[in-house]
């Protein structure tokens, strides 16, 4: 059975807010964040990443502002951008306030490291008449001492708790144009975190495992973190936080999403058998090189490897288009129809011509254009296959054959 978002918790209903043109919160689709590691006054260098990030499934790309370079660089960013930027501030105000003159869509504001009242009100105002969002990004690592103390320890609560007081702050400004993240690296801490403030705040909330590390250990704190939150209904964007070129990022969050279907397939989704001692040809080898190669289309489209033609037609059935190995040759197949038989050494090329013409002529005209002689090939090598080591492997006949000859004789 497909998992579809259908088969997840409802979303838990939020308040919607605009980061530029991205909507956030609400019935909105849910976004995918991630953050450039250039200096934002290479602004070249930057744009070059941004551009990467939006292609590799970014909605919106955070810069850091940490120095007046930075804020000057965003003021050119900014109007060039394919996507929304947010600025990220830590310490000084006077980069919050730089980065709102820049014309930044939005901020992200550390509560643990911006700490005077009157600063955050300040900030507050400014995006409250500039009709710019902030993120209270709270984070583990560098909760406010105070609140580390009257918790004993960066506990769910207490990270929820930093972000009421900040919220607190806002309001009292009129601001409420807010989405809120409670990180921890550790993934058990941060989900109790969103789920507490899940209940404790109407606001959109941004999910991530802060400082995850580097791949794949990464991506698995990552996952675990936010796929179990979006389960639950939980979340309106997030990001991965990796130690990796953030690319993988981006990456990550969009295929995350349209796993779970809760965002449309917009790329490649390469599906392969895990190979076994019945398996025709190096699947791991075709698979890498399958991916590789149908990637650079950038077609949304689910291709499946199989390693045999006993199974793999079959199990990979609900692909849009798949190919398994038999005697030495490639059986190529639409939606489980055995549409081409083709030489092994051609199988990645056949996927990627097959892949093309799907996308150019849609699968019912691409199964109508079938090669009528194929499925009988097909059958035949797999005929041949059960022959050699298909369904007595552990010549059990053989077996019985000889106990009755020694039992009747
Ligand atoms: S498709 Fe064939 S080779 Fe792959 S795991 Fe299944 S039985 Fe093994």
């Amino acid at each position: 059975m497909d998992v579809t978002a259908s088969s997840l918790s409802p979303r838990r209903s939020t308040r919607q807010i605009s980061v530029g043109s991205v909507k956030v919160g609400g019935d909105a689709p849910i976004s995918v964040q991630s953050m450039t590691t250039t200096k934002t006054a290479d602004v070249e260098g930057t744009l070059q990443q941004i551009y990467a990030l939006a292609g590799a499934g970014a909605d919106i790309v955070r810069c850091t502002c940490n120095d007046q370079g930075a804020a000057e660089g965003l003021a050119q960013i900014v109007p060039r951008s394919p996507v929304p930027i947010v600025a990220d501030i830590h310490f000084h105000v006077e980069m919050a306030l730089a980065a709102l003159e820049a014309g930044v869509h939005g901020l992200r504001l550390n509560p643990g490291n911006l700490r005077k009242p009157e600063e955050i009100c300040l900030v507050a105002s400014e995006a409250r008449d500039r009709g710019v969002p902030i993120r209270i990004g709270v984070n583990a690592g560098s909760l406010h001492p105070d609140i580390y103390k009257r918790f004993g320890g960066a506990t769910p609560e207490a990270l929820v708790e930093s972000a009421r007081i900040e919220l607190a702050y806002f309001e009292e400004v009129g601001f409420s144009d807010v989405k809120i993240s409670v990180k921890a690296s550790s993934v058990a801490t941060m989900i109790a975190a969103y789920r507490l403030a899940s209940e404790t705040f109407e606001h959109p909330l941004h999910l991530g495992v802060t400082e995850a590390g580097p791949l794949p250990g990464g991506l698995l704190k990552g996952t675990a973190g936010i796929a179990t939150l979006l389960a639950e209904g939980i979340g309106d964007t997030l990001r991965y936080s990796l130690t990796a070129d953030p690319v993988e990022e981006a990456r990550a969050g969009r295929q995350l999403l349209e796993a779970l279907g809760l965002r449309e397939r917009r790329g490649l989704d390469l599906i392969a058998c895990p190979s076994c001692g019945r398996a025709e040809v190096d699947v791991i080898k075709v698979a890498n090189e399958a991916q590789a190669a149908l990637m650079e289309l950038d077609i949304p489209i689910q291709v499946a490897v199989m390693g045999c033609v006993v199974n793999g037609p079959g199990e990979a059935r609900h692909a849009d288009l798949g190919i398994a190995a038999g005697k030495k040759r490639g059986h190529l197949f639409i939606q489980g129809q055995i549409v081409s038989v083709v030489p092994e050494d051609e199988m990645v090329q056949a996927l990627v011509d097959e892949a093309k013409k799907i996308a150019r002529d849609g699968v019912a005209a691409r199964l109508a254009a079938r090669d009528l002689g194929a499925e009988a090939e097909a059958e035949a090598d797999r005929a041949l296959l059960l022959d050699v080591k298909g369904t007595d492997v552990n010549h059990a006949s053989e077996r019985i054959e000889r106990i009755r000859r020694r039992t009747q004789g």
